[in-house]
């Protein structure tokens, strides 16, 4: 079954009308210099505006000097389930992952290109204040978050807690300080904990130390598919200090540590890897017990991508549909066939059961570490982080009806005598 559109569609950002983002064009911009006392926080730290509670970003007030591990910062949908703020997501109640960032008026000391909390924006933008996976993250208390979260126990909303640790000198003693005072509050098997954790600055001893405090997953966010593409991204292409190498480290650490299924990677796509490159990377995590974590790029603005197209959803669709194939259905890359420009052709079963996986739309959802309903249906929804709700990327509920028959243009598998009419997902808005 050829599933290959011959191709894309031409936008400003995407002139050459290419079905799949090739490495040629996924060139990050430049880091401009950023001046000497707006370095570090400096703003923040020469306003020494004291916190006082909830700081909602972007809200013409001088930002606090907000620092953990006594204040993180959450999700807008964290924010929104928790109730601290108000708003809406379309055809999502709630998120079922709380996801908690530390913060620090010097930011992350990294710079990766496709990130909107990177160290170059220092100067336009104060760290609190920065968007990052499309949406604005709120600073909260910690202990105001699992006060709130502990009156509810299991029944809590929330499937799953993560620690994002951002790149700073204090990101791993002040990780297992918000560590301990959630679990003071709130029991890891009411509520299971995942680490997405911070290579640059770890030993294998603060793993060790994470499970041993009561963490259930660990995640390494490789993010690039190739060891070029980190360096490119994150690497000495734009003056930050991760490394391919020192990331494959912890990684191979949390598989000995945390054990199987019990530790993933994260992956962009669409950030000119080939999907060939993609899928091979997937095997090699599912080989060694792990799980592999899917994000569609998306020009995060402000960032140092931002200028670049979106992943094609073509190119989205067939890299998510192998990814679940391989990690959840038994399937091996080797058993799929790729076209020249290593692109999946052939997924490597039967045409019914490629579109029974299809039609279950499981594949489609945002991927990440388990909730309460199912091993393959991820707590972590991330609603809308990667892409707007007008062109949905990773689902954060089941697509079903008009959004299945989108995803399944988008895959060149309509049923016969279906046509997917443009926008017929949102008719009953
Ligand atoms: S280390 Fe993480 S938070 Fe920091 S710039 Fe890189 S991707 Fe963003």
């Amino acid at each position: 079954m050829s599933c290959v559109k011959s191709e894309g569609i031409q936008t400003d950002k995407n002139p050459q009308g290419m079905d799949f983002n090739s490495s040629e064009i996924m060139t990050p911009r430049t880091p401009a210099m950023t001046p000497k006392e707006l370095r570090n926080g400096g703003r923040v730290k020469t306003n020494a505006v004291a916190p006082k509670g909830v700081y909602l970003p972007n809200n013409n007030i001088q930002t606090p000097q907000m620092t953990s591990p006594e204040y993180v910062q959450l999700s807008t949908a964290a924010a929104i389930t928790l109730g601290l703020m108000p708003g809406d997501m379309y055809n999502c109640s709630c998120t079922r992952c709380l996801n908690l960032l530390l913060t620090y008026p010097e930011g992350c000391r990294a710079n990766c290109a496709y990130c909107g909390l990177a160290r170059h924006r220092e100067a336009d933008r104060d760290y609190a204040d920065r968007n990052f996976i499309r949406v604005d993250w709120p600073a909260v208390p910690m202990a105001q978050i699992a006060d709130i979260v502990a009156k509810d126990g299991a029944d809590s909303p929330f499937h799953r807690m993560c620690i994002s640790m951002i790149t700073h000198p204090r990101s791993d003693a002040d990780t297992f300080t918000v560590l301990k005072t959630w679990t003071d509050r709130v029991d890891p098997d009411d509520i299971p904990i995942s680490i997405l954790s911070n290579p640059t600055t770890m030993t294998r001893d603060d793993v060790t130390k994470l499970r041993d405090m009561g963490s259930d997953i660990f995640t390494v966010s490789l993010d690039a598919a190739t060891p070029e593409i980190f360096d490119k991204t994150r690497g000495k292409g734009v003056q930050s200090p991760h490394s391919w190498k020192k990331y494959w480290e912890i990684l191979e650490d949390a598989r000995d540590i945390f054990g199987p299924k019990k530790f993933g990677a994260h992956i962009i796509i669409g950030m000119g890897e080939t999907e060939y490159e993609a899928l091979h990377l997937v095997q090699k995590i599912v080989d060694m017990g792990g799980h592999s974590h899917m994000f569609c790029f998306f020009p995060e603005k402000g960032s140092l991508m931002d200028h670049l197209p979106a992943t094609p959803r073509d190119q989205w669709r067939r890299v998510q549909l192998a990814r679940y194939m391989i990690d959840y259905c038994g399937v091996r890359v080797d058993q799929m066939t790729f076209d020249e420009e290593g692109r999946v052709s052939d997924f490597g079963l039967p045409k019914p059961e490629t579109e029974m996986i299809v039609d279950a739309g499981i594949a489609f959802r945002t991927s990440g570490c388990p909730g309460k309903f199912a091993e393959d249906i991820s707590a972590c929804d991330r609603p809308y982080g990667d892409s707007p709700v007008s062109d949905i990327a990773s689902y954060p509920f089941q697509p079903e009806g008009a959004h299945l028959k989108k995803i399944r243009q988008q895959l060149n598998m309509e049923k016969p005598g279906e046509t997917y009419v443009k926008g017929e997902e949102f008719e009953d808005l």
